[in-house]
């Protein structure tokens, strides 16, 4: 069984906050909690069979947007980020303040 999809723009839901997100080739996580799915070995290429929840752990400023820092849930790899426009990090600002 083959499970090579050669799609880079899709839609999906959220799988920490059940947000409905549209993608738009850019956009791989959640605009409203930052989390993402662990489908990457290099930005984009949805070449990972990991498929574990990548959690966001911190956020980092940038000249434009923000680095996001991740840890996948799965196989424990630390991958970074970045914000897209989009992207709403009051949400995540907030839970990071609560852990
Ligand atoms: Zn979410
Ligand atoms: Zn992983």
């Amino acid at each position: 069984m083959s499970e090579k999809f050669q799609k880079c723009v899709e839609d999906f839901q959220c799988l920490n906050c059940g947000q409905e997100v549209s993608g738009n080739g850019f956009t791989d996580h959640c605009p409203n909690c930052l989390y993402s799915k662990h489908v990457d070995i290099n930005p984009g290429d949805r070449a990972n069979n990991c498929r574990g929840i990548l959690k966001p752990i911190n956020i980092a400023p940038k000249k434009s947007g923000y680095t996001i820092f991740y840890k996948c849930l799965s196989c424990d790899l630390e991958i970074t980020n970045k914000t897209a426009e989009q992207d709403d990090i009051t949400n995540f600002l907030i839970t990071l303040k609560n852990q």
